[in-house]
């Protein structure tokens, strides 16, 4: 029979695991039982829903057998099985996975890390198998089919002999070495244990042959070996389970059997709503980014049961988008087996159950902020972003949810602060919530923008991230505090005293400046003396909605559309140089002009722009040097 080849892919994650040399290998059991209870839901809905099959809850389990004399143990299950064509695409490749995409972005090296992070699925049987046998026969075909590897050579698969639908895998265990105790697999209280420890609240029975010594019965001193199944997990799911009796372990064990992530969650919430409508949840804010979250590929949703039975894999309905790293699963008692996704997105329950849920998570935020503040700022540097979407997402329908939880570096506190901290602090006089916008703490902190405000005392949020001031300004307050951008035109500072004397110079100077106007064309909107400026000679400020950083990011986009913000050239008249540009203008008006150009480049430097023409600018700077 002709050996097939593994797809390139799959081959390479095969060598991976073969050659790992991780150390929880262990988990090569609860990959495979866990594959084993998905196709155990898949028949039991299926018999449950279609009257054509005969429905006996005894005949929904999974088995482990052992042989230790010739090295097998056994998985097998009485799911939902696997067609030909079934397992040369589920065994034959691993597209589904993602993990090898993640590994060569991230440039992993050897698959210690990949394993580690990632739930290999059936591939792990690998680690501790010189080959892997399934058979399997699926339910509604005559034939079953047997696929055999010993790892990267390849597979094969031919017809063979099985009465019942379902599968199983056998798996021949390597021998052990000196390093490494393969022998343990084929132990009946390893594996019992690990069973427990990964599987205890798999639904379906495992059942397992365990053999004791007995004293034979009418004897007193002879002995006999007596074998009896057993199943070995508890089968009470995890969110039927009173919250007391639950241990972070079987949280964390839970999130892994689930393969809600690779990481270790952060926190965990567990709800049980015993209302007018009842249903157990549990659900997990991860602890890293999911690897594929900001990829188009990621799917938001919680698992969704009825009364035990797993019915959808992702119920997108449950979650808002701004919680969309949210992890886990909900299962009600009120919600119909047969209803169809379109229907359930009108169900009235399941409405009811999402806007609990929404609810749940925000307090846990909410709380978590409270009393354990470095948990969340760890959950705020890795989803923070999302939260400021939701602000902004759907004209800002849900703004009220999440405002209090976001979060912004503070210029006083050199940290991550919440608005409500800002307001509290905010002086008697201090009028708005201001902010600065830029690429980082740093550049921020050196804009010129920033001076005055800085000056008076008063705390800057620094804005970095692209989503900021779009959230804001759907914000447009906190708590009845306007937001302001150090860069915009009124800053609310100046005395009406102060404010008529910049007046007064700007109209004095009005010939000059609208003459600079000229010479930068369409450039700025207007050239003017600056009332936020103390030492910086310049700066450009901010006439009407767009901003200069929303310019930029709006520049960025695709289909991005020509949004121009309306920029001001600010001159700091107590500063040497507007001696200069008055000097140049009474005198030299060719001066006048390249002095114009110069401080104009030299704003957008500052703010973190490109100038327009670097060739131009540096020649500019030779011409002054002359
Ligand atoms: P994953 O479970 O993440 O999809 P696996 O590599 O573990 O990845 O399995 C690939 C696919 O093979 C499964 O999605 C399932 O369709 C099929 N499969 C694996 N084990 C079984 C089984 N015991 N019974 C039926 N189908 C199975």
């Amino acid at each position: 029979m002709a050996k097939k080849k593994f797809k390139a892919e799959s081959k390479r994650l095969l060598d991976m695991m073969i050659n790992s040399i991780y150390t929880h290998r262990e988990i090569f059991l609860r990959e495979l039982i866990s594959n084993s209870s998905d196709a155990i839901d898949k028949i039991y809905y299926k018999a449950l829903t279609d009257e054509n099959l005969e429905f006996d809850k005894n005949n929904y389990f999974i088995k482990i057998d052992m042989d230790k004399e010739n090295r097998i143990l056994k998985v097998s299950d009485t799911g939902i099985g696997m067609t030909k064509e079934g397992l040369e695409s589920n065994l034959g490749t691993i597209a589904k996975s993602g993990s090898l995409a993640f590994k060569k972005e991230n440039n992993l090296k050897d698959g210690h890390d990949i394993i580690g992070q990632f739930g290999v699925g059936f591939y792990s049987a690998f680690m501790v198998s010189d080959s892997v046998t399934v058979i399997s026969k699926a339910l509604g075909e005559e034939t079953a089919h047997k696929w055999e590897s010993n790892g990267t050579a390849g597979y094969t698969i031919e017809e063979c002999e099985k009465d019942s639908v379902g599968t199983e895998i056998i798996l021949k265990i390597k021998e052990s070495t000196e390093d490494d105790q393969f022998d343990d697999y084929l132990e009946e209280y390893k594996i019992k244990s690990i069973v427990k420890k990964y599987s205890d609240f798999v639904r379906y029975p495992i059942k397992m042959e365990t053999s004791s010594t007995k004293l034979k019965e009418g004897t007193e001193d002879e002995y006999e070996d007596i074998t009896e199944e057993q199943i070995v997990n508890s089968m009470v799911p995890i969110w039927r389970k009173n919250k007391n009796e639950l241990t972070d372990e079987d949280y964390g064990n839970f999130y892994e059997e689930k393969r809600y992530g690779f990481d270790k969650p952060l926190k965990h919430l567990h709800v049980s709503v015993d209302g007018m409508i009842r249903y157990d949840a549990i659900m997990f804010i991860p602890g890293s980014i999911p690897f594929d979250f900001y990829s188009k590929e990621y799917e938001k949703g919680l698992e969704l049961y009825s009364s035990g039975i797993l019915i959808m894999e992702k119920c997108q309905d449950l979650l808002p988008d701004y919680f969309s790293f949210v992890k886990g699963m909900v299962d009600s008692e009120d919600l119909s087996l047969n209803i169809s996704r379109e229907l359930l997105q009108h169900d009235r329950q399941l409405k009811f159950i999402a806007k609990n849920i929404k609810t749940k998570i925000k307090n846990e935020l909410a709380s978590m902020l409270k009393h354990d503040r470095e948990d969340y700022e760890t959950f705020y540097n890795t989803f923070g972003r999302q939260l400021k979407y939701g602000i902004y997402d759907n004209y800002g329908a849900d703004k009220d949810v999440i405002q209090d939880l976001i979060m912004f570096y503070s210029s006083k506190e050199k940290k991550l602060v919440i608005l409500d901290e800002y307001i509290e602090r905010m002086p008697e006089d201090q009028k708005f919530i201001y902010y600065a916008t830029g690429e980082s703490y740093d550049r921020i902190e050196k804009l010129p923008q920033t001076e005055l405000v800085a000056d008076k005392g008063f705390e800057i949020l620094y804005f970095t991230e692209d989503i900021d001031e779009f959230a804001i300004r759907m914000l447009m307050n906190y708590k009845e505090k306007e937001f302001k951008s150090v860069s915009s035109n009124d800053l609310g500072l100046e005395t009406e005293e102060e404010k008529k004397e910049i007046e007064a110079a700007n109209e004095e100077n009005k010939e000059m400046f609208d003459l600079m106007k000229d010479i930068l064309g369409d450039k700025v909107k207007a050239v003017r003396i600056s009332k936020r400026l103390k030492n910086h000679p310049v700066c450009i400020a901010n006439e009407g909605e767009v901003s200069v950083e929303m310019e930029k990011i709006l520049s960025q986009m695709p289909n991005g559309q020509e949004v121009k913000a309306d920029k001001v050239l600010e001159i700091n008249s107590s500063h040497e140089v507007y001696q200069s540009l008055k000097d140049a203008y009474e005198n030299d008006k060719d001066k006048l002009g390249l002095y114009t150009k110069l401080l104009y480049n030299q704003a957008l430097l500052i703010e973190g722009l490109s100038i327009g023409d670097p060739v131009e600018f540096t020649n500019d700077i030779c011409q002054l040097m002359k």
